[in-house]
């Protein structure tokens, strides 16, 4: 019986881990389209004017520093994990990620303001951004699409 309900939760792990790796694919993918459009920022003006026109777009009067990285990057630091302080959103991007459309991805995550209402348990908080924070982002960034 034990060792049935083992089976049972052994069998659903398998399918979930599936199931978690085709949908990662799948968002992975999707946000991947965004890397065939043009709009490459290629250098620091560039990214300071696409930042100001896609926060006017999205009205965040907070501010937002832009960072234009040697590497493959594009992520956002959000002011409020800096317990110090006094510091803004960086919103840091480079190589095949330096586009408008993860621009609007980042600022989308400071939009919905995802630094917030965050599970406390960690595969809790995961999952919040494997189905709720990033497809955000991404219908956001890619589509322009608020959800
Ligand atoms: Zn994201």
């Amino acid at each position: 019986m034990t060792e049935d309900i083992f089976n049972i939760i052994g069998e659903g792990a398998k399918w979930l881990g599936i199931g978690g790796g085709s949908y990662m694919g799948a968002l992975m993918g999707t946000s991947l389209i965004g890397l065939f459009y043009r709009d490459r920022i290629t250098n620091t003006e560039q990214l300071e004017k696409i930042l100001q026109e896609e926060k006017e777009k999205l009205g965040i009067n907070e501010e937002v520093r832009g960072h234009l990285s040697e590497d493959f990057e594009g992520h956002v630091h959000y002011a409020q994990n800096d317990f110090l302080g006094g510091t803004p959103h960086i919103i840091s991007i480079g190589g095949i990620l330096a586009r408008r459309n993860v621009v609007k991805h980042e600022l989308y995550h400071i939009k919905k303001q995802h630094w917030n209402n965050r599970p406390k348990n960690s595969l809790l908080n995961m999952l919040d951004y494997l189905f709720r924070r990033e497809p955000q982002a991404i219908a956001y960034g890619t589509f322009g699409l608020k959800l």
